[in-house]
């Protein structure tokens, strides 16, 4: 990596409190193999003084930064534009600073549909089902929509919160086939319909790995499930899909696509994804390049 010099530019990551994040090492090895003189830190902002982050971003020139939790949906008040699709989704995960005006992006769901079509899964026509109705959900959504979806059929635990994302959802894209629907309803006929499954819920997360956010018995080898979690890389979820003859993924890809999306964003240089990919499975493995090594083949898909 170059030299630290004075014209090193700043990329970086807000969130709070920001225990665990892998952007560091995905951006510094990208950053590193296209030799670009830029360094990516982390910044531990608390929502008290996120104003005061955004303006030290002007005020230090920093060249942009990723926004985590839980700061993106609150950050954009702070900045001078919005893109169309950060708009729709209602939340902010990259910012980028031109001169003192900051834009923010979002390529959480651009990021997604990329990591959908490295599976070759084309996303125009799908009847999508979306467990969970939170930010991801959302963003997962309005991609799938702006893509050529053919329906949605969101599945949540509160009825509010999943009839409030389709009326964004129609709010936004109009007369539409959503659907809103509860844990408890019966499935069966969006399940014989639909062709992609989303869980976008912490369900299968370390702390509950063996628990299901999705009923087992509606899937079968028509279907193709999309688990955005990515540790554990192989969710009780995916597994049991897999034994039924679907196809299965974990949310690794959408990870990977939403930061090299953001480095192109800030640097106008194409993204080194194989690097990228390298330095994200080596940082879930803590850094252990031969643990990494034995597993970089089964990582992505579970
Ligand atoms: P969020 O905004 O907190 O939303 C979580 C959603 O899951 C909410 O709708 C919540 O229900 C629901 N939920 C939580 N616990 C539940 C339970 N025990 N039973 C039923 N529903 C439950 O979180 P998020 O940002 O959307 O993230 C959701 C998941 O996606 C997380 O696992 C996160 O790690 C993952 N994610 C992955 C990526 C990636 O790049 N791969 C990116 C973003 C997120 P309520 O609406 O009732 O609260």
């Amino acid at each position: 990596m170059k030299e630290i010099t004075g014209q090193t530019r700043v990329l970086g990551i807000i969130g709070y409190p920001l225990t665990y994040t892998l952007s560091p090492n995905m951006h510094n090895a990208a950053l590193k193999d296209v030799a670009l003189d830029y360094r990516y830190l982390p910044f531990v902002v608390p929502p008290e003084r996120l104003a005061n982050a955004i303006a030290g971003i002007r005020a230090l020139g920093i060249a942009g930064v990723n926004v985590t939790m839980p700061h993106k949906e609150t950050v954009s008040e702070f900045l001078d534009e919005i893109s169309p699709e950060a708009r729709m989704i209602g939340a902010v995960n990259t910012v980028h600073n031109v001169d003192g005006h900051l834009k923010g992006y979002n390529t959480d769901g651009t990021g997604f549909i990329k990591s959908l079509r490295e599976e070759l899964v084309d996303p125009e026509g799908r009847h999508a089902i979306i467990f969970g109705a939170g930010g991801a959900a959302k963003a997962v959504a309005v991609s799938l929509l702006n893509e050529g979806a053919a329906s949605i059929s969101l599945v949540g635990r509160s009825a509010e919160k999943v009839a409030a994302l389709k009326a964004h959802l129609l709010g936004n894209f109009g007369v539409f086939p959503i659907k809103a629907l509860s844990f408890d309803d019966d499935l069966a006929d969006i399940f014989e319909v639909g062709d992609l499954v989303v869980n976008a819920t912490p369900i299968g997360m370390k702390d509950g790995a063996d628990l299901l956010p999705v009923p087992l018995e509606h899937i079968d080898s028509k279907h193709f499930i999309y688990d955005l979690i990515y540790t554990p890389s192989e969710t009780a979820l995916i597994k049991a899909a897999k034994d039924k003859g679907a196809k299965a993924v974990n949310g690794l890809g959408m990870l990977l696509y939403q930061a090299a999306m953001a480095f192109e964003i800030w640097t106008g240089t194409p993204a080194p994804i194989a690097i990228m990919r390298d330095a994200l499975l080596i940082g879930l493995e803590g850094g252990d390049r031969s643990k990494y090594a034995q597993k970089k083949d089964q990582r992505f898909s579970g």
